[in-house]
């Protein structure tokens, strides 16, 4: 017997509803998810049209009481039963249910209101953990509330209405937190538009004969084109480096592929979508194209979504979610910066854009290009072994030469007496920079909170004895492995080498730029760092400043390093490399890698050279020595050689099982039984387990957090651990009040 969940309406609201029916023997063979069904329907058994959800041979209803379906739509194969099936694809690979699946493909329909309809739009992230914090202290009990609902909602972003009604939005709480800066109250109207100024399209000029492709480029070209139209079809990796002229590729092959009267879909990182990009997209393809970004209301999306169905343009560009973009006949993917790990997201199901685009291509007969100057080592061992075809730009447009890069010890600057923030070449460097009218970029390699311990005389940092991870700090002064669970006491000096300036991490672009002004007071310095880029639009203020030259240096986080061409920075300076050497992550060598590359990929965009300074505490470690030389190659060799060892991904392939819930104990005790389980299902010579442990966060918003890890050298085998847990988890009241989250790594 097989029976099929059914829904009736590809509506938010109407999915939770499916329907059980019957399949006839003869519709056996055809009825898979994402088909198009005629049903009988209600009372009067009106036949109506569903879409198959999900088929299997068990039912909670008596079989009895099933109606059967009335035969399968062999129509032409819709765009909404295309997507049904992505949904189903993506509930197999990273687990959550279908629903959790389906509400991830298609986006909320959502009418715009009236003008008045209000938003609460977080402004800024790091100050409102910190106020979340003290709000928690002092029993402020409605601005915590209404901060965690903020930390939570999608884009930051509430409507102000529905959390007034769900009691999350004292008028009180939005009155101080707006004072303080930290929430902004918008109108809602303002996001329905794509890119805030441009709805509507821009003029499109047509490509000029400067734009013809190098002759590197064109051969890039024509290797993609053997591979697409002669060849297996493979996913193409572009490595190539900054500057090399991939998104100059990649517009080329939009523009063929839209002339076959196909549609295109580009994902770039949130980070890198600035005002630049969107032009650079806008002058090429004018109306065609819509841009979005992630700060997107669910229902500007919608409308977006909605032109697209339409064919009322034909690339869409912006984040992740734009995956699931209806196109009818959708030819082409590209994803650039194809390693960023915002293709990734936090919420279930955690579907993988990369994955989930190169399954989306195969059902719909598509084409998926991946560029990065720093591939994922996923990415790269897939090319290498021949799943994708690897093409390469090698060089930078007009010859353009890489930066020239050097590495200041910070351990021997401590030594020689010079204890500030600037290495004694920077400090030089940066004069004869300003002087010759150049200018500056200064990276402070930092993304929120540096909880490590680290040795200011040596560069020691404080890790865990059973797995190759710094320990985080924590306020009650023990030092915790996130993986394991480990713990010891902080000491109060270096283990390594006794010196006494060993603590927490700290330094902001704050203390930087005091630095910078004492050094070289006629500078002209500005910030960049989740302080100034509070406003909206002040990003885009900041970096059009910046390269108009009206300052000589940009100071800033990790937002600086990406997306931006300034012709007129010959330098770059890394001040603290390590930072991100030191997370808690088996991907912590791969990202610094990344971002050295990337900020010294700033330096020397322009007709002259450039330089780039790193300052770290390892300078022999292999992260910082590959992306001094540029070598990707031989980083992509340590680190592989790495991952085998430790059995990491992608030498294996992990599920992280993430569990939450506010009862500590019945957390601890519910980890603990599915680790018990999953050791039984799964012998130990097939797979490892670590955990159950708490996570780099233990707690957030009340909840406890903890995870279990399981390693092994056979995908298949855990996608078979992950649905018999999900089984498990389903069935066991231990598990009744526990959030359970999978991660496919
Ligand atoms: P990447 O995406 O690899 O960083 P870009 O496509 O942004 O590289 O190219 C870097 C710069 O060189 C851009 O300003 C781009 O307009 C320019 N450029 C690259 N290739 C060409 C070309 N064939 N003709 C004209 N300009 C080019
Ligand atoms: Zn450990
Ligand atoms: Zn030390």
């Amino acid at each position: 017997m097989m029976v099929a969940e059914v829904v009736v309406d590809i509506t938010h609201e109407k999915l939770d509803k499916s329907f059980s029916y019957l399949v006839p023997p003869s519709l056996e063979a055809g009825a898979a998810p994402g088909m198009a069904v005629r049903i009988p329907f209600g009372k009067g058994n009106r036949e109506i049209k569903g879409y198959i959800l999900s088929v299997s041979d068990k039912t909670d209803v008596e079989p009895g009481k099933l109606k059967s379906i009335l035969s399968l739509e062999n129509t032409e194969e819709s765009v909404d039963s295309r997507l049904i099936a992505l949904a189903s694809y993506i509930k197999e690979h990273y687990g959550g249910t279908m629903v959790q699946a389906m509400k991830t493909v298609f986006p909320v329909r959502e009418k715009v209101k009236d003008k008045e309809a209000r938003t609460l739009r977080l402004t800024d992230e790091e100050r409102a953990r910190e106020y979340l914090e003290v709000a928690r202290k002092k029993h402020y009990a409605a601005r915590e509330r209404l901060l965690c609902a903020l930390l939570e909602a999608e884009g930051f972003c509430l409507d102000a209405a529905k959390a007034r009604q769900a009691g999350a939005a004292s008028d009180d709480a939005v009155s101080f937190l707006e004072k303080e800066g930290i929430l902004k109250k918008e109108s809602r109207r303002a996001y329905r538009e794509a890119w805030p100024g441009t709805a509507g399209g821009g003029k499109r000029t047509p490509p000029s004969e400067d734009d013809a492709l190098t002759p590197e480029q064109a051969k890039a070209l024509s290797e993609i084109q053997e591979e697409w139209e002669g060849g297996a079809g493979r996913p193409v990796l572009l490595h190539g480096v900054t500057g090399s002229g991939k998104t100059h590729l990649y517009m080329e092959l939009i523009r063929r592929t839209v002339e076959q009267g196909r549609q295109v879909i580009v994902l770039i990182p949130e980070i890198s979508l600035t005002y630049q990009t969107v032009t650079r997209f806008e002058a090429r393809f004018g109306e065609q194209v819509s841009v979005v970004n992630s700060r997107l209301s669910a229902g500007a999306r919608y409308d977006q979504f909605c032109r697209a169905r339409k064919g009322e343009i034909s690339i869409m560009v912006g984040p992740r979610s734009c995956l699931f973009t209806p196109f009818s006949n959708l030819g082409l993917i590209i994803i650039d910066e194809e390693h960023e790990p915002a293709y990734k997201g936090d919420m279930t199901p955690r579907y993988h854009a990369r994955e989930t685009a190169i399954a989306r291509a195969g059902m719909e007969g598509a084409r998926v290009l991946l560029g990065s100057a720093t591939p994922s080592l996923e990415a790269y061992r897939r090319a290498l072994m021949g799943t994708y075809r690897l093409v390469r730009l090698a060089g930078r447009y007009e010859g353009r030469s890489l930066a020239q890069v050097s590495v200041t010890d910070l351990r021997a600057e401590l030594m020689a007496g010079n204890r500030s923030l600037f290495g004694r070449e920077l400090k030089r460097e940066l004069s004869s920079c300003l002087s010759s009218g150049h200018q500056a970029m200064l990276f402070l390699n930092r993304r929120g909170y540096a909880s490590f311990m680290t040795c200011r005389s040596c560069g020691y940092v404080a890790k865990c004895r059973h797995c190759d991870v710094s320990l985080s700090f924590h306020m009650n002064g023990r030092l915790i492995c996130h993986y394991c669970g480990y713990q010891e006491d902080s000491p109060q000096s270096c283990p390594s080498c006794h010196s006494p300036y060993f603590g927490g991490m700290r330094a902001g672009t704050e203390q930087v730029e005091a630095a910078v002004k004492k050094i070289l007071p006629s500078a002209r310095v500005m910030r960049m760092d989740f302080d100034t880029t509070r406003k909206k639009g002040s990003y885009e203020e900041i970096l059009s400043a910046f390269s108009r030259h009206e300052a000589d240096i940009l100071v800033g986080t990790q937002m600086i390093v990406k997306g931006h061409d300034f012709p007129d920075v010959t330098l770059v300076g890394v001040l603290a490399a390590d930072l991100s050497l030191s997370e808690s992550d088996f991907r912590c060598a791969e990202r610094t890698f990344q971002l050295l590359t990337q900020a010294v990929g700033r330096s020397g965009r322009g007709a002259e050279g450039g330089k780039a300074i790193i300052q770290t505490y390892h300078p022999e470690h292999y992260a910082i020595t590959c992306a001094s030389s540029q070598d990707y190659e031989a980083f992509y060799r340590e680190e592989m050689s790495y991952r085998e060892l430790m059995d990491y991904p992608p030498a294996a392939a992990m599920l992280v099982i993430l569990g939450s819930s506010r009862d500590e104990e019945k957390l601890k005790e519910a980890m603990h039984y599915l680790a018990l389980f999953i050791r039984r299902i799964c012998p130990a010579d097939k797979a490892s387990l670590i955990g159950p442990a708490p996570l780099p966060v233990g707690k957030i918003k009340d909840a406890y957090r903890q995870s279990i890890r399981v390693r092994t050298r056979k995908e298949e085998a855990l996608l078979r651990i992950r649905e018999l847990a999900e089984r498990y988890i389903a069935l066991n009241m231990g598990f009744q009040d526990i959030f359970i989250q999978f991660d496919m790594e």
